[in-house]
């Protein structure tokens, strides 16, 4: 027998005077993974982790959590932890007590809660600001200690909305995987919302790409990476972005048709050897690789890139070739055509 999924949101719809928020939001959790909802600013991320946690109700649809039917319970009642982005903290509380707040309303024992604000003090980087007040902490500070009180929470359930957004890059970057360690580690359920491709497809055992208030595509980042469902998946996943080609003019492709195709896939040839004629736009040097942008009146997205250091000029016109297994087909709509070699 498979238990249900520990979250399931079922068709749900979300709109505001008619405006449209979110529809047809179909998404199953398991319990103990890691969902990443992507996708650009105003797309619906928000709204959908909103929903979850009982922070708006849905218009139309259902929502579980643990078997439960919650679609018109209060956030109280869902049992989950939150960091949004508009973290509500006690401004005039210190750092300590922020942290371990809701230890305190639920009656932890003392020793277990200096023990656990600790642990999550460590990992957030905020040993040290304990008896700090909200009030004098930086953005990206108060962001840690919101982290910090989830993490005490001792949830199954926590919703996370771009918790990272007001660090620095490096902060990020250990934030980002103590984040993910501590959820193995504990076994927890984290929905997470990010523009950022790059984190949800470090982080995520699911991403969920969405697109003005609809999903796009749900599947492990090298799925949505391999196989992306349609010409908006191709250029928001991946850095650099997919490149598309219109397809007329390329042997055994009909117009009308779109042809994606990965930097790691095209390679700089002698001239009059290529397939396609590009003229260099930018170069930017990466550290173990070298970047160079091309510019072809068929393509968006262009590019190809060089190991080391291998800056090339703007304006120069380079040849560039590529094999048809590499290509990615979409038809005139932009949704994958399934057979194609
Ligand atoms: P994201 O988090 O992906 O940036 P949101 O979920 O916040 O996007 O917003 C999705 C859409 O719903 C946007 O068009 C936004 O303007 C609209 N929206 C969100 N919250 C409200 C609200 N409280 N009232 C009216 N419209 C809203
Ligand atoms: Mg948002």
């Amino acid at each position: 027998m498979t238990a249900a999924p520990f979250v399931v949101i079922k068709d749900v719809a979300k709109r505001w005077n008619g405006q449209l928020g979110v529809e047809g939001i179909s998404l199953d959790i398991p319990e103990g993974s890691f969902t990443a909802l992507l996708g650009p600013s105003g797309c619906g991320k928000s709204t959908t982790l909103r929903l979850l946690a009982g922070l708006e109700h849905p218009d139309e649809g259902a929502i579980f959590i643990d078997g439960k039917d919650v679609t018109t319970s209060a956030a109280s009642d869902r049992n989950l932890s939150m960091v949004f982005q508009s973290y509500a903290l006690f401004p005039h509380l210190s750092v300590a007590e922020n942290v371990v707040f809701g230890l305190k309303v639920r009656r932890v024992p003392k020793a277990e809660r200096q023990q656990k604000l600790h642990r999550a003090l460590e990992i957030t980087g905020l040993l040290g600001y304990e008896n700090r007040k909200l009030g004098e902490l930086s953005g990206g500070q108060r962001q840690r200690v919101a982290l910090a009180r989830a993490i005490v929470a001792g949830q199954r359930l926590c919703l996370m909305d771009e918790p990272l957004s007001n660090l620095d890059a490096k902060l990020r970057n250990s934030v980002r995987k103590d984040i993910k360690k501590l959820q193995r580690d504990l076994g927890i359920t984290v929905v997470y919302v990010t523009h950022d491709q790059t984190e949800a497809m470090s982080m995520a055992d699911t991403v969920v790409l969405m697109k003005d208030g609809h999903i796009q595509q749900v599947g492990p980042p090298q799925d949505l990476y391999n196989k992306p469902n349609n010409t908006f998946v191709a250029e928001f996943v991946g850095a650099p972005p997919m490149a598309l080609i219109e397809a007329a003019g390329l042997n055994g492709y009909e117009i009308g048709q779109t042809l994606g195709i990965r930097a790691e896939n095209i390679e700089i040839v002698a001239k009059g050897k290529g397939r396609m004629t590009c003229t260099v736009s930018e170069s930017e040097f990466l550290g173990s690789e070298t970047l160079i942008g091309l510019e072809h009146d068929r393509a968006t997205g262009l590019s190809v890139l060089k190991p080391g250091m291998a800056m090339m000029p703007e304006g120069q016109i380079v040849d560039i070739d590529f094999h048809n297994d590499s290509l990615h087909v979409f038809d005139g709509a932009g949704h994958r055509m399934t057979a194609q070699g």
